[in-house]
């Protein structure tokens, strides 16, 4: 069961080909700010901000890539333990969209996520502020890969105008609470929670009894 009582802790992950504006994401999310010419520091860094859901205070600890996607693989402490993986493209540029399933591929395979639907992904199309002219992939080109993909939630933001940012990452939790809640009825006890100092190094622990199992 969830704790009530104290905040519970989530590691996101923001992944997506470098350009597609993840580093603006977080920062409209967290200081809602937009800084057109921001730089990355090469080194994983993350930023916590709390979100309410119903009543409920969840810590989303956001982890971005600092620019190292452009090697093409990530160290994997970046995927251990991710509660959430937010997939991003920029829908102005058809490439980092096809280039999702390289993403996702690469996240199961490092954060070691045994099956695909029981896992909170949330496919985001960012720069929906662009000239329609500038649009390459269509709503429905993501709505497609998401159902083909088994990925239930999808959303085209804009970290320029805030367009849907904060909703984004709403979407992302009401979705991990939905299979959380899946998971708490087969009687699975989650404890990657509430530990701020030691989340950043820790493998999510999770420990599943299935009723049928006894
Ligand atoms: P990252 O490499 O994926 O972290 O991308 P950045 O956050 O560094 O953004 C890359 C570029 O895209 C920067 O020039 C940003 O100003 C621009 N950018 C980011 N988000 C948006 C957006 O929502 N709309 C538009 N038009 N440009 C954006």
């Amino acid at each position: 069961m969830r704790p009530t009582n104290k905040n519970t802790l989530l590691k996101v992950v923001i992944l997506g080909d470098g350009g597609v504006g993840k580093s603006c994401l977080m920062n409209r999310f967290v200081s809602n700010q937009f800084d057109e010419h921001s730089f990355h520091t090469i080194g994983v860094e993350f930023l916590n901000k709390d979100i309410e859901i119903d009543g409920e205070t969840y810590t989303l600890q956001i982890w971005d890539t600092a620019g190292q996607e452009r090697f093409k693989t990530l160290r994997t402490p970046f995927y251990r333990g991710s509660d959430i993986c937010i997939l991003t493209y920029a829908i102005d540029d058809k490439l980092s969209f096809r280039n999702l399933q390289m993403w996702k591929n690469e996240f199961l395979y490092y954060a070691d996520v045994k099956e695909n639907a029981q896992f909170p992904f949330i496919v985001v199309g960012n720069k929906s502020d662009v000239e329609v002219q500038e649009r390459e992939v269509s709503q429905l080109e993501m709505e497609t890969w998401c159902n083909e993909n088994e990925i239930s939630a999808c959303i085209e933001t804009s970290a320029k105008n805030a367009s849907n940012v904060q909703e984004a990452f709403t979407v992302a939790v009401q979705h991990w609470l939905r299979l959380e809640t899946r998971a708490d009825k087969n009687e699975c006890i989650y404890t990657d929670t509430v530990d701020l100092t030691k989340k950043q190094s820790e493998s999510r622990t999770s420990c599943c009894i299935n009723a049928s199992d006894e």
